[in-house]
């Protein structure tokens, strides 16, 4: 994609945000005005065991059961875990290995489709009277049933987040719809088409963890969807919605906490330190889902777009179709594809096999063009400090880079604090030597001795 800062972009400097960060080019407009269309069940689902942090699931069905939709198909494999439901109708043909999202070979059931189930009817009014009607344990139970998980690309189990320990009281529940990645506008199309879902979710959220304030976190190039989501908290005294300046990685966890509250994250710490809990528009919608109709984990919005795509959309998708699935749907690669991309351009994975499932995860398929990947030739770093002053985190990737070529391991996490990078890439984004820093951290997290 293209490298530098957005040329003539004025950014809002009068609206809550985190220090640093950049601005790459938004590519928004390639699907932001498309419509939610519902991809048809493919004749064969390739459905994945591990779809979520955390242990992998244990299947319960075996090779050449008949499976319904909606249908248990593995159950939790440990505390942190969570369920896997049929999308459709149909013969498992078989549990094997196949490639997943991850670059890994995975369990994954073969699904051969009988029938597809459309779209579950959804009823025309959301019942709000089931938030009062339902205890907090009981709404806890309907997401761990439905196999819930954060589905803006962490894939922690929802069920888990939603118990933290007495010792962390949660004040304060903020809403994520940011979607800072370029291109991606599955949140956006959620919250202006699913608006009052999306706050059903949230409040529902706010109910199991006892937040006394909900905070609805936009950034501000999604207007329509901000105005909608005002519309949808009408009568709800304890929701405010709070427009970001549009920058990245305002999505990213502790960026959306420090902008929207002011509180700051401590390093190796998590929301609940600060007393918040964050939760996706995507997750928030298949919450309500659950809560209102007992509805699983079965289908997930994603954006598919670049140039290397005819023509980009936002599709509903049944778990386990295929990135090819989804192309096709979205009329074939262009001549200009170059690259294919799993999730957003700066932190999404480069994949080349178009046979790979959709997960729950999966929040963007991306087929770039020459052009918009466009990677820089790299040479030595010329120390110019940009992408020290670019890291949202006050990390200095040039010297994390340096001591992770010397494999210094103490100096990387004592004083660089390695385990501090969420691996946004802003650092690589910026790099004018074309140094691919974020991989280089990514390799040092994953060799660093335990
Ligand atoms: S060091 Fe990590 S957190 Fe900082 S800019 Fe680079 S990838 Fe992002
Ligand atoms: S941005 Fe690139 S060239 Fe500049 S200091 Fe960082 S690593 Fe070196």
């Amino acid at each position: 994609m293209g490298r530098y800062f957005e040329k003539g972009y004025q950014t809002n400097k009068t609206l809550k945000s985190f220090p640093q960060g950049i601005h790459p080019h938004e590519y928004k407009e390639q699907a932001q005005r498309e419509a939610i269309q519902v991809l048809p069940t493919p004749s064969q689902l390739l459905i994945p065991f591990r779809q979520h942090i955390g242990a992998p699931c244990r299947p319960v069905i075996n090779r050449g059961d008949s499976v319904v939709y909606g249908q248990l198909l593995a159950e939790e494999g440990g505390f942190v875990s969570t369920r896997i439901h049929a999308a459709a109708t149909g013969r498992i043909k078989l549990l094997n290995l196949r490639w997943h999202v991850n670059g890994r070979k995975e369990l994954t059931a073969e699904l051969d489709v009988a029938e597809d189930p459309g779209i579950p009817r959804t009823p025309d009014a959301v019942d709000w009277s089931v938030l009062d009607r339902l205890e907090r344990k009981e709404i806890l139970s309907r997401i761990q049933e439905a196999g819930i998980v954060g589905m803006g690309g962490a894939g922690f189990p929802t069920h888990v987040k939603l118990q933290p320990p007495e010792t962390k009281p949660i004040e304060i529940a903020i809403l994520n719809g940011c979607e800072c990645e370029p291109y991606l506008n599955a949140d956006n199309r959620l919250m202006i088409e699913r608006s009052e879902l999306s706050v059903f979710g949230f409040k529902a959220v706010m109910k199991v963890l006892g937040a006394k304030t909900g905070i609805i976190a936009i950034e501000s190039n999604k207007p329509e969807a901000a105005s909608l989501m005002k519309s949808a908290c009408k009568g709800h005294n304890d929701l405010t919605i709070s427009i970001l300046q549009t920058k990245y990685p305002q999505g990213g966890e502790k960026m959306t906490i420090l902008a929207a509250t002011g509180r700051r994250v401590p390093e190796g710490g998590l929301p609940m330190d600060v007393g918040t809990v964050v939760s996706n528009i995507g997750t928030s919608v298949a919450i309500a889902e659950a809560v209102l109709w007992n509805r699983p984990l079965t289908h997930r919005v994603l954006t598919v777009a670049g140039s290397g795509v005819k023509k980009p959309g936002n599709l509903l998708v049944p778990i386990g179709a295929t990135i090819g699935n989804c192309i096709e749907f979205c009329g074939g690669l262009s001549p200009d594809a170059c690259a294919l991309i799993i999730g957003g351009p700066m932190m999404g994975l480069a994949i080349t096999d178009l046979d790979v499932p959709v997960i729950k995860t999966t929040s963007g398929i991306l087929v770039l063009s020459k052009e918009e990947y466009g990677l820089p030739d790299e040479s030595a770093c010329i120390r110019c400090a940009r992408c020290v002053d670019r890291c949202p985190l006050s990390l200095l990737p040039s010297q994390i880079y340096r001591y992770a070529q010397r494999q210094d391991w103490d100096v990387l996490k004592k004083d660089l604090h390695l385990l501090n990078c969420m691996e946004c890439g802003s650092c690589a984004y910026v790099c004018p030597a074309g140094i691919p820093l974020v991989q280089h951290i990514r390799v040092a997290k994953a060799l660093l001795p335990k």
